[in-house]
């Protein structure tokens, strides 16, 4: 049995699939205009591992994830500037251009971060005439008004409106945009389609729609491109939390409106990823880690995913350099036990009872709602457990990296870069400038020491340099 927490319900249920062995999921996801950070890449782990534990449990899984492409306004209140036309400004190309090269960036962290691919992508920009077809039903049962800069849901006429809110007096004034584009009328109303400004720069996309040319709003997109692929109601549904008060309510109103169902039955969302001392970490404040950054410190991506194994995905999780060095380390240590086990394991070890309870276990900590941090302290009870063989440590170990994605049947025995004479003689001067207290000198020779590929961390044992 799976237990998943619901935002909806606000309750960890039991899952039950619509039909039995099967189950669909879909994950808003990124708008291509500028490269995913690292706290971005939190919310697609947590999915990740979602999808693998349903996998893990025998499930056939569908996985149906988007490319916001358009309709993605710089501000919530349905005022701002699309992201993508912006984007395209700001790096002189297309926004076609812009779409696919971020489309193909992501795509790309998305495999250095191991993760299963999705069934299906869907681009918003593939599914405009289908968007049509539900702003016009919308219309047809009474959901709908025009005013100047576009076509908008009324939500006053949905009664249940704001269901996802878990305090809906407190979360009415949260989820409420500041600003009111003229002529909305209530608070909570937002853009399903907005029409091309007729001031400033000339949109370069845009579409010709029954009530003027424009584009879609970015609620709109996802309940199209959701319900297309998997029907309605389907399972499940996830983000990250930042999606609850707007664009996950206004994805339920739509559906709600046009269908008259609920649009699916299981609503998850991660927690964010934040920076120590900082805010959240955030593409607008210009606080942001790329999965890029941690390949050029000489990380391992797949230490970060371990990092993120570290935290249940309902919790905040403060990220920081020392963490995820930490991480590295936990991973490497983790991949040399591996070796020591695949090394030592011989064929035909039965497996015993220990290592059945063991398996259990696991299983027990993913299906509570993927605690992932209790599966981790369970492989390394198993790595340290003297009663149990090396064969059943490397099967057990191999069976639970489905889940964790850890590649540990690729992991290799660490051999320590040599660290040519030139950069060993920087070392020696370095640290003559340290001993002397000449932190000016230390630093240049720390850049120079760079500039030729190599970087130095001081530990207590003293100066490490290791390759960029
Ligand atoms: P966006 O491209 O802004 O739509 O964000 C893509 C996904 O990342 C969404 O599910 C967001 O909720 C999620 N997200 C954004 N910032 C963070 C963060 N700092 N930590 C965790 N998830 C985030
Ligand atoms: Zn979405």
């Amino acid at each position: 049995m799976i237990k998943l927490y619901n935002t909806l319900t606000r309750e960890k249920e039991e899952f039950k699939p619509i039909c039995p062995g099967k189950a669909g999921m879909y994950t808003c996801g990124p708008t291509v205009y500028w490269f995913a950070h690292i706290g971005n890449m939190r919310a697609y782990l947590f999915e990740d591992f979602l999808k693998r534990v349903l996998r893990y449990n025998g499930y056939q899984v569908k996985h149906v994830i988007n490319l916001t492409d358009v309709g993605h306004l710089t501000s919530d209140d349905d005022t701002g500037e699309d992201k993508l036309e912006k984007g395209a400004r700001r790096d002189n190309k297309t926004v076609w251009e812009v779409a696919d090269f971020y489309a193909q960036a992501f795509k790309r962290d998305l495999k250095l971060l191991n993760f299963q691919e999705p069934d299906v992508w869907i681009k918003a920009t593939d599914t405009i005439k289908e968007q049509i077809e539900l702003i016009k039903v919308l219309e047809q049962k009474g959901f709908v008004y025009i005013i100047a800069d576009g076509v908008y849901f009324d939500s006053s006429k949905l009664p249940s409106y704001g269901k996802l809110w878990p305090n809906k007096e407190m979360d009415l004034k949260a989820g409420a945009r500041v600003e009111m584009a003229e002529g909305k009328k209530n608070l909570t109303d937002f853009a399903l389609w907005k029409f091309s400004p007729k001031e400033g720069p000339k949109r370069q996309m845009e579409w010709e729609s029954p009530w003027g040319i424009g584009f879609p709003g970015w609620h709109t997109e996802c309940v199209v491109m959701s319900i297309e692929n998997l029907g309605i109601p389907f399972d499940i549904h996830c983000g990250g939390i930042d999606h609850i008060l707007i664009h996950h309510t206004n994805e339920i109103a739509q559906a709600e409106a046009a269908y008259g169902k609920d649009m699916c039955n299981y609503w998850m969302h991660g927690e964010f990823l934040v920076l120590k001392d900082e805010a959240k970490m955030a593409k607008s404040a210009g606080t942001v880690v790329l999965v890029e950054d941690l390949i050029k410190k000489g990380i391992n991506p797949l230490a970060y995913r371990y990092l993120v194994m570290t935290a249940h995905y309902r919790k905040k999780m403060e990220f920081s350099w020392e963490s995820l060095q930490s991480a590295q380390t936990g991973l490497d240590n983790l991949y040399e036990k591996f070796l020591e086990f695949k090394q030592a394991k011989k064929i035909g070890v039965p497996f015993g009872q220990k290592a059945e309870e063991y398996k259990n276990k696991f299983l027990e900590a993913i299906n509570d709602d993927l605690n992932m941090p209790q599966a981790l302290a369970v492989a390394w009870e198993v790595v340290k457990d003297k009663k149990l063989a090396s064969s059943e440590k490397y099967y057990l170990l191999l069976d639970f990296d489905k889940i964790f994605g850890l590649n540990l049947d690729k992991a290799e025995r660490k051999t320590e870069e040599e660290v040519p004479e030139n950069i060993k003689k920087l070392l020696e001067e370095r640290q003559t400038a340290r001993q002397t207290k000449d932190w000016t000198k230390s630093d240049e020779i720390r850049k120079q020491i760079q500039t030729l590929g190599w970087d130095v961390e001081d530990t207590p044992e003293g100066q490490k340099a290791r390759k960029l």
